[in-house]
């Protein structure tokens, strides 16, 4: 059993663009009452989207299940309000959810959260409880800067983001760190914003990782292979030294793990020699941030099975805990529902 813990619905039917666009021109007439309106797509649709992309790919590779989240990208956290947000994240989400039951073998939900810069995220309670509760999703997308790459909200360690992961302890659900849109010209969105949104988290967590004394059960997953963590693993280490903190192992890697979505050989093995394997998840990001093939060995990029299965001298065992076992330590949930399922 292979898990792949990181896809977005990249290949949406149009109809959800449509309406993403219609709501954003909408915002420009001050009348407008928004209203969250209907999306009209069928499940030959969603079929359709999803054969000749990610279960295609799925059963070539020879991946079983996907951890599925709306388009990261898309979620667009700064644009309009908050109204404009939850409308355009239960969309989104619902869509997710007519996937995981269309293909329940291949697809478990990861919901997309209706931030939005400056609001607290209390207002995201209510669309993690639906998620989890009524559609049977596993974990949300926690995106640390919602104003879209210029970081005017709080550090992700800061009392401002309490309520939400008060709810993620009670649900029992992991969030995955992840970035949406840059709308900073500094920063290109996948090439840039992401590694930097990945790099940044893991640097507030050692910074002030009381958060962790306060939610001993809370998890994130650091997604792109933890940006420039693991490239960067002595300089965390010697910066928690010299604040007088705790090894790394012992301050951050109860709560954080780190997925494998690094796009060549030399950089998987460096997140695996440098990261426990106890916290590596198996990941690919498909269809994703770079969609070509690598001319140099003639495969996609993002194929990165490929490259863990050629790594010889990762130990067996390891290798099943990033394929497989480490999933239901990470998303207790998702081992609730494989338990029911046998
Ligand atoms: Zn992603």
């Amino acid at each position: 059993m292979i898990i792949d813990c990181h896809g977005h619905y990249t290949t949406a039917p149009k109809e959800l663009q449509k309406y993403r666009d219609a709501q954003i021109a909408a915002l420009k007439d001050a009348k407008h009452a928004p209203q969250k309106g209907a999306i009209a797509i069928s499940d030959d649709q969603i079929r359709e989207s999803l054969e000749s992309a990610q279960l295609k790919i799925q059963r070539e590779r020879g991946t079983d299940i996907t951890i599925f989240s709306p388009r990261a990208a898309g979620m667009g956290h700064h644009i309009g309000n908050e109204t404009t947000s939850r409308h355009w994240s239960e969309h989104c989400n619902e869509l997710i959810r007519r996937v995981c039951a269309l293909y329940p073998e291949n697809f478990v939900g990861v919901c997309q959260l209706p931030q939005t810069p400056g609001v607290s995220p209390k207002n995201c309670i209510a669309e993690l409880e639906r998620c989890v509760k009524d559609f049977g999703f596993i974990g949300c997308n926690l995106n640390p800067d919602p104003s879209g790459g210029y970081w005017t909200d709080p550090p992700l360690t800061d009392k401002y983001w309490y309520p939400i992961y008060e709810k993620m302890v009670e649900l029992d659900v992991p969030a995955m760190i992840h970035v949406s849109m840059s709308c900073n010209p500094a920063f290109h969105t996948t090439g840039g914003h992401y590694i930097n949104g990945d790099t940044t988290a893991f640097m507030q967590f050692i910074v002030d990782p009381q958060l962790f004394k306060d939610f001993p059960t809370l998890k994130f997953i650091v997604p792109h292979g933890g940006g420039a963590v693991p490239y960067h693993w002595g300089r965390y280490r010697g910066l928690a030294q010299d604040m007088g903190k705790p090894p790394l192992k012992e301050l951050l890697l109860n709560n954080v793990y780190f997925d494998t979505c690094v796009y060549h050989r030399p950089g998987i093995e460096l997140l695996l020699k440098v990261v426990p394997a106890d916290n590596i998840l198996f990941a690919s990001e498909m269809v994703g941030a770079v969609k070509g093939v690598d001319p140099e060995t003639g495969h996609n990029y993002d194929d990165t099975k490929r490259y863990l299965d050629a790594i010889d001298w990762l130990k067996p065992a390891d290798r099943e805990k990033i394929f497989h076992g480490n999933v239901s330590k990470v998303y207790p949930r998702f081992g609730k529902r494989a338990a029911k399922k046998r």
